[in-house]
């Protein structure tokens, strides 16, 4: 197959510029078409776990995550109405592991601007933005994929297309794919602050607090100047209004009840999402693939969504270059669903599900038998090494 016909990428998130970067670095010509006006900015993603971090230096990227986002050796679990630490883990024990031990914290569209960047010097990458694809079809030999732009259509035709356009996909609802899953019936609130919670409470730069009440997550981030700013995250009561989670008052009131503090909290951001555990039916219909949030959702407690996302983008691109460059044949491509389905459900959604579990967990009983399982897998280093191992999605990536 020759080279010179292009990948076209539909959704300029980080799943799809990633996958454009890879395929682009090995010559491939891509074209990504993103709905947005610009690169979506609201907090989401920020932790890059060491086998996201493996990949990122393979595409140039690793210098600039770390220096642009907060490197976070350790994680905690806290039990909220106790106010203790019940276990930390220290990514260090995997120094023989991976040449990364730690995880980066470093905002998503951060991750998504650097790559862009590097495109945009590649003459034969091109980065659309208020282009929506609207539509595909697809024959033995090419993809057509329609673009809406200001009120125009155009249509586009490439070798093949990754539908990288986030959780509603567009692509995946033309394959007539289903998102096979669950929502939950609770939201997602997360609040910013730049109230340090290390300093004043002695929180690390990733914590989760278990609370039958109200679970918490917590995540420093280094924020756009690098002065750092921190991530609340909590659950909403089923049937709560946007107003009655977003007001001045509901933030403060949750806030305070978090760590409760002489004066207001500065909030400078808050946001709510839905969450859910959902996975593709498939992750290829002939010339069109799935990857990142169009392939699989799942809830963020342990920071997993898009760094399977990215690890779907490395596969994907590495089969669709070898194909294209003639060294391997097309059957190549039937592994990607093969191997990235299993994958997430084994350990995104598998994972994902156990860590909200344990956070929620109601019975008291159970709770103390989580603590006990946390404190016992910390204090043992082989089982500290392996527990971390299927966290950072190390053990998955390294499966045969
Ligand atoms: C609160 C929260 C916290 C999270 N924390 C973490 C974390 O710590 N670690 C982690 O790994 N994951 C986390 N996640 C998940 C993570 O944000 C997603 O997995 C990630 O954004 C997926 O990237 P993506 O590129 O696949 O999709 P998206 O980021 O959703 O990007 C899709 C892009 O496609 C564009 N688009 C949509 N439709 C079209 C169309 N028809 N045509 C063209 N473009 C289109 C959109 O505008 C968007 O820019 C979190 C999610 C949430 C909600």
């Amino acid at each position: 197959m020759a080279s010179q016909q292009s990948v076209i990428i539909a959704g300029g998130g980080p799943v799809g510029v990633v996958t454009a970067l890879a395929l682009a670095q090995k010559g491939i010509p891509v074209r990504v078409y993103e709905a947005g006006d610009q690169v979506n900015s609201a907090p989401r993603a920020s932790t890059l776990h060491p086998a996201t971090l493996e990949m990122l230096a393979s595409l140039g990227l690793l210098d600039d995550v770390v220096t642009r986002g907060l490197v976070a050796r350790t994680f905690q679990f806290w039990d909220r109405p106790s106010g203790t630490v019940v276990a930390e883990f220290d990514h260090a024990i995997l120094k023989d592991d991976t040449p990364h031990p730690f995880v980066v914290q470093c905002e998503q569209h951060k991750v998504a601007l650097m790559a862009i960047d590097r495109l945009k010097a590649m003459p034969h990458a091109q980065v659309h933005f208020s282009a929506r694809v609207s539509a595909v079809e697809q024959t033995a030999d090419g993809v057509a994929v329609t673009i809406d732009r200001d009120g125009e259509q155009e249509v586009v035709s490439g070798s093949y297309l990754v539908g990288a356009d986030g959780g509603r996909s567009t692509v995946r609802k033309a394959l007539d794919i289903e998102f096979e899953g669950y929502t939950f019936p609770e939201r997602f609130l997360v609040l910013t602050t730049p109230v340090d919670f290390e300093k004043e409470r002695g929180a690390g730069y990733r914590a989760y607090f278990s609370d039958p009440d109200e679970w918490c997550n917590l995540f420093k981030v280094a924020g756009e100047d690098g002065s750092g700013l921190w991530r609340v995250v909590m659950p909403t009561v089923p049937g709560e209004t946007d107003e009655e989670v977003l007001s001045d008052e509901a933030v403060q009131r949750r806030l305070q009840k978090f760590f409760p503090k002489g004066s207001d909290y500065i909030v400078v951001h808050r946001n709510i999402y839905n969450v859910h555990q959902r996975v593709a039916a498939k992750f290829q219909k002939g010339r069109v693939f799935l990857a990142g949030d169009s392939a699989h959702v799942n809830n963020p407690i342990g920071g997993l969504g898009l760094n399977c996302g990215i690890h779907d983008a490395m596969d994907l691109a590495g089969r669709l270059a070898a194909v294209m460059e003639g060294k391997a044949s097309e059957e190549t491509l039937l592994g990607y669903e093969e191997r990235r389905r299993p994958m997430n459900i084994e350990y995104v959604q598998q994972q994902t599900i156990a860590n909200k579990k344990r956070l929620e967990e109601k019975s008291q009983e159970q709770r103390e038998k989580n603590f006990e399982f946390l404190r016992q897998t910390a204090a043992d280093p082989v089982a500290h090494r392996a527990f971390l191992l299927k966290t950072s999605l190390l053990e998955s990536v390294r499966r045969p």
